[in-house]
């Protein structure tokens, strides 16, 4: 189509230059997070499946999602009836994704003991155990998320988890959820799906229910409500459940050069504005003409008018920028300082760059390397960090389901090599208790250290 072909103004992207500091800074700023003020709304969500358990449930899943259930829990093995509609080519693609991620994600396994010994006869050691009960929320308020579940199962069964729960709203029509996502339920062996969305979801699973079981760590995207209820529950010592990490609307930076592809510049813009209206996409130049400026515009418009979430993408790029930088260092400077979810670089050489990029959730290499990939099926995980939370947090990774014990053995003699330090700083800490542990196998071991 041609642009101006339409009533409405054209889909293009604010174009500023990297001089123009303000503006850099405006268009690298994220919208206030609202979660705080929506609080109110879910603390007595929360409170009331806490305290009255499943028939809370079943009435949050009537008011919210419009779906009257007896029972909001189902059990494995999951009835056929749950799975009607599913293709075999749908199949087929799930299972592709699901073997890249479990290949990545088993590769970052750490199972061996790790054992160094700090001085002779002190040895320490450190060995990983399985999370033992996961709560995956799968979000499916406005699209079924089929991805989200492998995501999110792959890597729990790969790290061991011993008991793995679904949680997804039930859908409007027939009170199920998407067979895809039951599908990959049964791949990952999850022993239970809650048909429940929103905070009463969140809650069920933190608390437990008469038929929910109380997991110990709560993951996965969600809206608002979802990341409230997540956020309540942590804080929360009578759940005494943690959570993956703070989540925001997802985003996207691309780092493009006079050469790279303007329609696939286009094309990784909009595969993210199509996510929602609060997406952020930001295209960093790096001393791009003008007349490539507007070839961009105009592929991101051209593709945008064929897209049937064309509405969602005008509203987001509407509020995304191209900020023109002056060199590769320059354009790496405000991709780091934004600290994007997801980093593509649309750059020559783009391998020899990564050396550049201190924060992250994940890094998309070259021209033929869409986000898409990794959305899906490449093999590495969706779930990331955003709001610029990639400075300090990962992504999900096998980790994220494993939890770390160290030990230490000490012999007699290295007792009496590190015995003296540690009496020394029990003692300007005032803690007798401390130091006498120590004194008194020094003293059965004839070396009663001066001054303790
Ligand atoms: P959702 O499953 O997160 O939420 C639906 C639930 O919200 C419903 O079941 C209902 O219980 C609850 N709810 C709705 N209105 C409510 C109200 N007024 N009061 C209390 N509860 C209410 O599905 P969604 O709404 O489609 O949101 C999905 C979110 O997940 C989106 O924001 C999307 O961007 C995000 N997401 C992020 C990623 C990522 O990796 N970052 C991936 C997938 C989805």
């Amino acid at each position: 189509k041609e642009i101006n072909s339409t009533e409405d103004k054209p889909i293009h992207l604010k174009v500023i230059s990297s001089k123009d500091k303000t503006a850099v800074e405006v268009a690298v700023s994220r919208p206030i997070q609202k979660t705080s003020e929506i609080m109110h709304l879910v603390n007595p969500i929360v409170e009331n499946v806490k305290n009255k358990g499943d028939k809370a449930l079943i009435d949050y899943t009537a008011k919210f999602d419009g779906v009257q259930l007896t029972a909001s829990v189902l059990e494995a093995p999951f009835p056929e009836e749950y799975f009607e509609g599913l293709t075999e080519e749908m199949k087929q693609s799930l299972d592709l994704s699901m073997e890249n991620v479990r290949k990545f994600h088993s590769a970052q396994l750490q199972k061996e003991t790790m054992v160094v010994e700090t001085q002779p006869g002190v040895v320490c050691s450190r060995f990983s155990r399985p999370i033992e009960k996961v709560g995956l929320y799968i979000p499916g308020g406005t699209a079924i998320l089929p991805s989200t579940a492998l995501m999110l199962g792959v890597p729990a069964q790969v790290a061991g988890c011993k008991d793995i729960v679904f949680a997804s709203p039930p859908r409007k029509s027939d009170g199920k959820v998407s067979p895809e996502v039951v599908y990959v339920a049964s791949k990952v062996g999850a022993s239970k799906i809650v048909l429940a969305g929103g905070a009463q979801a969140v809650a069920a699973m933190a608390y437990g229910t008469e038929t929910v079981p109380k997991v110990d760590k709560i993951l996965g995207p969600g809206n608002q409500f979802v990341t409230a209820a997540k956020m309540y529950v942590q804080n929360d010592t009578q759940a005494l459940c943690s959570i993956d990490m703070p989540a925001g609307p997802s985003e996207v930076l691309v780092i493009c050069d006079e050469n790279a592809d303007v329609d696939f510049v286009a094309s990784d813009l909009l595969s993210q504005a199509e996510h929602g209206t609060d997406s952020q996409v930001i295209l960093v130049g790096v001393n791009l003409s003008d007349e490539k400026i507007q070839q961009i515009q105009n592929a991101v418009h051209n593709q945008a008018m064929e897209l049937p979430r064309v509405d969602i993408v005008r509203k987001c790029i509407a509020h995304s920028s191209i900020i023109n930088s002056d060199s590769y260092d320059e354009a790496f400077e405000v991709s780091n300082k934004y600290a994007p979810e997801h980093l593509i670089l649309q750059i020559e050489d783009a391998q020899s760059y990564i050396n550049q990029v201190d924060h992250a959730g994940s890094v998309f290499v070259g021209a033929y390397t869409p986000e898409s990939c990794g959305d899906y099926s490449s093999g590495t995980n969706h779930t990331l960090p955003t709001y610029g939370y990639a400075r300090q947090y990962s992504g999900v990774n096998t980790s994220t389901f494993q939890k770390f014990i160290t030990a230490q053995k000490i012999s007699p003699e290295g007792l009496k090599s590190i015995g003296k330090a540690v009496m020394c700083v029990a003692k300007v800490e005032g803690l007798d208790g401390h130091r006498n542990a120590v004194k008194i196998r020094m003293q059965k071991l004839g070396q009663i250290p001066q001054g303790f």
